[in-house]
């Protein structure tokens, strides 16, 4: 059962801000997804490899699928030829691969930077001081077939709002150091992705442009 009553409400909040909606559709079957397709939707988010090829080779292509989990390097084969945006890069030697494989796929592939924020040591993600060594190395400058995109990151799951406003302060806080410091000639560097089902409210006041909500449209997985 999907909620088409909760997709049209986060859309008409969507319009105060300029922001979009990931509709996070891991475990729920494609005709769940196809529900959606049909209202127009059309930006999906999937978190493993295995499941987001076979969706991608069953639905309509014009669907622009983002990999929003952790992604082993040995995997972004699978996905390079079609991905729309990793939302997961969390290492250089990540990003490295997925250059080589846009480079085989001749295209370029969007990519935004995830950083760790949250509490808990399990959710991924590169802390600040790790991101800038990465884009002030002459590796880096080499890499052509990726675009970096702007900044994702999950706050820690409580029921604190104060702790979750605060983590999605520090990851604006990040974006707005990387724009200034490393991508302020490039208007693609814009994204920021951050608020799920719980949270997406909060998200949107600490100026996300990019939510991933799955529960909330799709069901409890
Ligand atoms: C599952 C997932 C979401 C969506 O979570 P919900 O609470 O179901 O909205 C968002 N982001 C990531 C990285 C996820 O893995």
């Amino acid at each position: 059962m999907i909620h088409l009553d909760n997709y049209r409400a986060i859309q008409a909040s969507l319009k105060a801000y300029r922001a979009q909606l990931v509709a996070v559709s891991k475990t729920k079957p494609v005709e769940a997804i196809q529900q959606f397709y049909d209202l127009g939707h059309r930006v999906f988010g999937e978190n493993r490899v295995q499941e987001l090829s076979s969706k991608y080779a069953t639905l309509p292509k014009d669907i622009r699928w983002h990999m929003i989990g952790s992604l082993q390097r040995n995997k972004v084969k699978v996905i390079a030829p079609f991905i729309d945006l990793i939302h997961s890069v969390d290492s250089f030697r990540l990003l490295k691969e997925i250059n080589k494989q846009a480079i085989n796929n001749d295209r370029v592939i969007n990519c935004l930077l995830q950083f760790h924020i949250a509490e808990e040591q399990t959710k991924a993600g590169l802390t600040l001081e790790e991101a800038e060594v990465m884009l002030e190395s002459d590796a880096f400058g080499l890499l052509k077939n990726i675009a970096i995109k702007g900044v994702m990151g999950m706050a820690t799951f409580t029921v604190n709002q104060n702790q979750v406003q605060q983590e999605f302060a520090q990851l604006k806080s990040i974006f707005d150091q990387l724009k200034q410091g490393y991508f302020s000639e490039d208007s693609q560097f814009e994204e920021i992705s951050m608020g799920m089902s719980g949270d997406y409210e909060i998200a949107l006041k600490e100026g996300s442009s990019l939510i991933r909500v799955g529960s909330k449209l799709f069901g409890t997985r």
